[in-house]
């Protein structure tokens, strides 16, 4: 259920992790300086929320278990702590992101169906 994939540079050098669920996969960063004292944390690979063609991993901070399972339902793709490795964070984006997300709005239903596949692959 858990291997690491040592052949991954996805996250810029630090161990890459994953987690098979039936058909679903969690890719998971092992970060071994979270807070800059030396903490380990891992951080999860989530879409781009900054642009839908953007292939390069996203990741935001597992703090928990539940945050795993929230990422599989995919309750985790708007979180404002998310970290794009070409795009940044929030913060880095400003204003454009502010563009993205009203046509973000236009996705709802497919957003909306997605999830119901992603339900649905659990329940499998
Ligand atoms: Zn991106």
């Amino acid at each position: 259920m858990w291997r690491w994939n040592d052949d991954s540079d996805i996250a810029g050098g630090d161990r890459v992790g994953e987690i098979r669920l039936g058909q679903q996969v969690l890719t998971l960063a092992l970060r071994l300086d979270v807070d800059g004292e030396g903490d380990i944390g891992f951080d999860i690979a989530v879409p781009c929320p900054f642009d839908p063609e953007c292939s390069s991993p996203a990741w935001t901070p597992a703090y928990s278990v539940t945050c795993l399972h929230r990422a599989l339902t995919g309750d985790l793709d708007y979180r404002d702590d998310i970290v794009c490795t070409v795009h940044g964070g929030y913060d880095d984006i400003g204003q454009e992101a502010d563009d993205h997300a009203a046509s973000m709005d236009d996705d709802a239903d497919g957003r909306a169906d997605l999830e119901e596949q992603y339900a649905a692959a659990v329940r499998e």
